[in-house]
C-alpha cells in the first residue's frame, strides 16, 4: 500500500450490529450508542471490525457529540420525552441525573471523553489479541511495509510496554486514535454555520470547540481532526479554540506538539450549496497559514464526505495550483474519506429529523451508489479481476498515485466492506 488505511463510516455499522433505529438513533445519531451503557461495546465492535482490516487510524464515534443536537435532545421537554420513550426506566432515569447536573452540553463533553475511551479500550484489546485475535498474513504484510516509511509519531510513549511481538500488528502506537470535531450546527449547510455564527456569535463556537477537544484529549484521542468543516471560516473557529485550549493546557501536558488534522467538506459549498472545489486551494492555504501556537501543529489536510468526483476536482486545483507540491514540501499529509451516497440529497439540502417532527414523512431515503460499491472488473498490475467496491477503489488508486493521498479511508457509505476493498486493491 502507498497510503496508509483510514477507517469507515460508524452510524450505519453500529445498526447492523444491534444498536435501535429508534426516535432517539434519528435525532442524536451515532450517539445513541454513547448514551445507553448496553451499547458502548458494539462502538468498540466497529472499531475492531476496521482495526482487523488493518486501519492505522481510527475516528472516535463523536461526530455526533455536538451543542445543537445535544441542546435538542437533552436540553428540552420534548426531547427528553423521545429519549424516555426510547430507553428503559432505569436508563433514562439515570441519563436524566446526569443532565440535571452537568447540562446537555456537559452531557456532550462525558459523551466525547467516552468515545475517545471506548477508542482506546478497542486499540488496546486488538493489540493485545483479545476481541476476535487480531488481523491475518496480509495484515502483517502491510504493517511491515509501512513501518519503515511512517514517519508520523503518537503522543503516547509507552514505549516500554511489553513489545514481546516481532508483529507490529499488535503495536498500539501504530495506531493513532483520531479524535472527531464535527460541524457543531449541520453537515453539509454552509448556510446554517453563517446564520448560527450571526446568531449565536463566535463564542458559541470557540467554547464548545474548546470543551470537546478538552474533551477528546482526556479521553485519549492521539490527534484531532476537525470533520467535514463547512467553509473555512468554520474550519478557523475550531482551530482558534484548540490554539486557545493548548495555551490553557501548557505545561500539565508532554512536550510533544499536538498533532491536528483539517478536513474540509470535500465539495466545499457555498452558502447556495452549490460545489465550489475551485476554492480549494484558496482555503488550504489559509489552513496553511494559520498559526496553531507552540503546541500544536498541523498534520494533515483532507476532504471528505462529499461525491469522489467532487473531492478529484478539489485535488486537481491543489495540484495545478502548487498547493500540493507545497504540502509535500512541509510533510503535511492529504488524506481522502469520500462519500458513496447518491449526491442529490446532499446538493438539495441535507438535513438531520429536527426534534419537532423526527418522523418527517417526506424524509428521504440514502442510497448509495451503485457504480462506487459493485463488483466490477478492474485491472491490476498484470490482470483484469473482478473486485468489490471497484468504482471506488478506482478513485482510490488514481488519488493515491495521481495526488499523493496519504491517508484513505470512507466516509458516509463506506463501511468495513469498503475499507477491506481498498485495503485490498489500491
Ligand atoms: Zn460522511
Amino acid at each position: 500500500m502507498v497510503f496508509e488505511l483510514l477507517d469507515g463510516s460508524t452510524g450505519y455499522v453500529l445498526l447492523e450490529k444491534g444498536l435501535p433505529e429508534d426516535d432517539l438513533f434519528r435525532q442524536i445519531w451515532s450517539a445513541r450508542a454513547l448514551v445507553e451503557k448496553k451499547y458502548h461495546s458494539l462502538v468498540k465492535q466497529t472499531h475492531e471490525s476496521y482495526l482487523k482490516l488493518g486501519a492505522k487510524y481510527i475516528t472516535t464515534n463523536s461526530y455526533a457529540t455536538q451543542p445543537t443536537w445535544y441542546e435538542a435532545t437533552f436540553g428540552t421537554e420534548e426531547g427528553r420525552r423521545v429519549m424516555a420513550a426510547a430507553m428503559d426506566e432505569e436508563s433514562s432515569a439515570e441519563v436524566l441525573e446526569l443532565v440535571g447536573s452537568i447540562g446537555p452540553l456537559g452531557l456532550m463533553c462525558a459523551h466525547a471523553k467516552l468515545s475517545a475511551q471506548l477508542a482506546v479500550e478497542s486499540r488496546h484489546e486488538f493489540a493485545s489479541g483479545g476481541g476476535g485475535g487480531g488481523g491475518g498474513a496480509e495484515g502483517n504484510k502491510d504493517n511491515n511495509n509501512e513501518s519503515d516509511r511512517n514517519n508520523h509519531s503518537n503522543n503516547n510513549h509507552n514505549h516500554s510496554n511489553n513489545n514481546h511481538n516481532n508483529n507490529n500488528h499488535n503495536d498500539e502506537n501504530s495506531i493513532c486514535i483520531l479524535g472527531s470535531l464535527p460541524p457543531l450546527v449541520e453537515s453539509h449547510r454552509p448556510d446554517l454555520f453563517w446564520d448560527a455564527l450571526e446568531a449565536k456569535g463566535e463564542a458559541f463556537f470557540l467554547d464548545n470547540y474548546k470543551d470537546l477537544a478538552k474533551a477528546l484529549l482526556e479521553g485519549g484521542a492521539d490527534c484531532l481532526v476537525l470533520e467535514t468543516m463547512n467553509c473555512w471560516e468554520e474550519a478557523e473557529l475550531a482551530l482558534r479554540a484548540i490554539r486557545e485550549l493548548m495555551a490553557e493546557l501548557a505545561g500539565t501536558r508532554s512536550q510533544q506538539k499536538q498533532d491536528v488534522i483539517v478536513s474540509l467538506e470535500g465539495s466545499l459549498r457555498g452558502k447556495d450549496l452549490k460545489p465550489q472545489p475551485h476554492l480549494a486551494p484558496a482555503w488550504v492555504r489559509k489552513v496553511l497559514e494559520f498559526d496553531l501556537g507552540p503546541t500544536a501543529r498541523l498534520r494533515g489536510v483532507g476532504f471528505n464526505c462529499a461525491p469522489p468526483e467532487d473531492i478529484l476536482e478539489s485535488l486537481e486545483h491543489l495540484s495545478t495550483e502548487g498547493v500540493l507540491a507545497e504540502l509535500e514540501t512541509r510533510d503535511i499529509l492529504v488524506m481522502v474519506y469520500a462519500n458513496l451516497h447518491e449526491r442529490d440529497i446532499y446538493d438539495e439540502g441535507f438535513e438531520m429529523p429536527s426534534v419537532q417532527s423526527p418522523q418527517r414523512p417526506e424524509a428521504r431515503k440514502v442510497t448509495r451508489r451503485g457504480d462506487l460499491i459493485e463488483t466490477a472488473a478492474l485491472a491490476t498490475a498484470d490482470e483484469q479481476t473482478t473486485i468489490p467496491c471497484a468504482g471506488y477503489v478506482k478513485f482510490g488508486r488514481k488519488i493515491t498515485r495521481d495526488f499523493g493521498v496519504k491517508i484513505l479511508g470512507g466516509c458516509c457509505g463506506c463501511g468495513p466492506q469498503g475499507i477491506a476493498a481498498i485495503a485490498q486493491h489500491v
